[in-house]
């Protein structure tokens, strides 16, 4: 079934649909889906584990089985809600000696339900202890840890890490993709933090992996994405001192778009390094920055002059504040929802003719009951220290990333979602001349074409060569999985 159909039936029939997940699909072969309907299967692994095993119909299943993407929600047969590295290790013996299709679940928020499946799902979201080593600066998660947990954790001692803006986001999903947030440009993106990691492999072995153990794999889990070589259940980053004072703001302008965005675009990827940036424009009109600067707002007004004097924003809030305050100010609960995002790299400064596009195609949005946005998220500084070769992260030297977000609820009905797909993906082809084919594999996109070129590019045959020897028969698989 393809998007379009998918998302007739689950808006049009009002269903609760199976779709594919890690090695898990909308359906199951014949032998597989009997496996998983026994009683009797999930009673031996039961017995395995220290936390529970949720059966449908159990309290709590819903909350654990519902992912951040509403549209892909699913009933796995069985959730192991893990409560250590021996019950992750004992789920992942038990699926691989038996066939059984599984995922790894930390945070829940895969863009394209890729955490998902209708058959065994290994949660870890509730193995989210940190520790924070003051002598070494270096901070221990466990693998279930989400960007929640690392504010509390490290706003409680003052350091910082480049997290997301999204608590409930899982630090798992997060740094395995990359990372982003607006520290990058500072500090390097999440998995430029990481030093240390320990994984669960398919034969259930935990292995330690950092720049001398299993490095090839170490290199590999630094932006190759979750769910492709095991289930990681410890990360351990370098951490940087929180700001005793930093400047966030949110500012916003509903008219002159025309000139503040070509404005923006080439005035924005000058700035220096300290500046974190989101802008979007929503198809009401609005144009928003949204971040922070390790500077004052004297020196956030003069970068943003420019814009300044093409017309005064209708909202403007500029504070000093503390900085996990300040990030406190920045942060988005990301509660689930019905959602689909597109995104490109671009490498160059984009021309006048990439706003013009941009604002047509939101002045031609055909509608949806919570409309739609183009934004970017402003890349460079010390992402670039690190050579695109040198973790699977490729997209290094890119000045930021395109992405375009559509969203829609449960009270638009199956045509009007439909007509809005068509739109985003005209508009996703509409942005080619003034971008690259490189995609972000932390927003990953069922819809996109030609995916593994696009999430990793000259990097895919090294990952393939790291698939091939970490998990032969691959076991962690799912629609846009790394293939043997
Ligand atoms: C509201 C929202 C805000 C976001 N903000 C940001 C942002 O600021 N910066 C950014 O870079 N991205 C952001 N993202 C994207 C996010 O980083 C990715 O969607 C990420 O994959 C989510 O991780 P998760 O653990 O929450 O998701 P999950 O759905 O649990 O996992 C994502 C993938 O990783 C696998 N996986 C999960 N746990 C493990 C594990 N322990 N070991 C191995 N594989 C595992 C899953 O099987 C799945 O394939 C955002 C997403 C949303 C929905």
């Amino acid at each position: 079934m393809n998007r379009r159909g998918f998302l007739q039936a689950v808006l049009g029939a009002g269903l609760t649909v199976a779709l594919g997940g890690c090695g898990g699909t909308g359906s199951l072969p014949g032998g597989v889906a009997s496996t998983v309907a026994s009683e009797t299967l999930w009673l031996a692994l039961q017995k395995l584990l220290i936390g529970p095993l949720l059966r449908p119909g159990q309290v709590g299943y819903v909350t654990l089985a519902t992912p951040s993407n509403l549209g892909f929600t699913n009933e796995p047969a069985a959730i192991a809600h893990c409560a250590s590295v021996a019950d992750v290790q004992a789920c992942v013996r038990f699926a691989h000696t038996r066939g059984i299709p599984m995922v790894a679940r930390s945070g829940g928020h895969s863009y394209a339900g890729y955490s998902n499946t209708v058959g065994l799902q290994i949660d870890v979201s509730r193995m989210t202890g940190v520790e924070y080593d003051p002598g070494s600066g270096l901070a221990r998660l466990q693998g279930g840890a989400r960007n929640a947990n690392v504010y509390a954790s490290l706003g409680a001692v003052g350091r910082t890490l480049t997290h997301g803006r999204c608590k409930s986001v899982g630090v798992a999903g997060l740094v395995l993709g990359g990372g982003i947030g607006f520290n990058m440009r500072r500090y390097g993106l999440t998995c430029d933090n990481l030093v240390d990691t320990e994984v669960v492999i398919a034969s259930g072995d935990l292995l330690r992996c950092n720049a001398v153990e299993n490095s090839d794999l170490f290199w590999a889990c630094r932006g190759a994405g979750g769910g492709n070589f095991g289930i990681h259940t410890s990360f351990t980053f370098n951490t940087f001192p929180a700001d005793a004072a930093l400047t966030v703001f949110s500012i916003s302008w509903l008219s002159d778009l025309d000139a503040l965005l070509p404005t923006a675009l080439t005035t924005l990827p000058t700035a220096q390094d300290g500046l974190g940036i989101k802008l979007s424009v929503t198809t009401l009109g609005i144009l928003t920055l949204l971040g922070q600067l390790a500077g004052t707002p004297a020196e956030l007004r003069a970068i943003l002059d420019p814009l300044y004097q093409i017309a005064t924003p209708d909202v403007e809030y500029i504070e000093v504040l503390p900085y996990w305050e300040g990030q406190e100010f920045l942060s988005d609960p990301g509660e689930p929802a019905y959602y689909h995002e597109r995104s490109r790299y671009a490498y160059l400064p984009m021309p006048a003719a990439a706003s013009v596009t941009i604002l047509e195609f939101l002045r031609h949005f055909p509608g949806t009951s919570l409309g739609a946005n183009w934004k970017f998220f402003l890349s460079g500084g010390a992402i670039d220290t690190v050579a695109p070769d040198q973790t699977a992260f490729v997209h290094r030297g890119a000045t930021l990333i395109s992405s375009i977000e559509l969203d829609w609820s449960a009270y638009d009905d199956a045509r009007r979602v439909a007509a809005a797909q068509d739109w985003l993906a005209a508009f996703h082809e509409a942005m080619r001349p003034y971008t690259s084919d490189e995609c972000f594999v932390n927003f990953i996109d069922g819809s996109q074409t030609d995916y593994l070129q696009a999430y990793y590019g000259a990097n895919l045959d090294r990952l393939r060569t790291v698939k091939r020897r970490y998990d032969p028969d691959n076991f962690f698989n799912y629609p846009q999985s790394i293939p043997v």
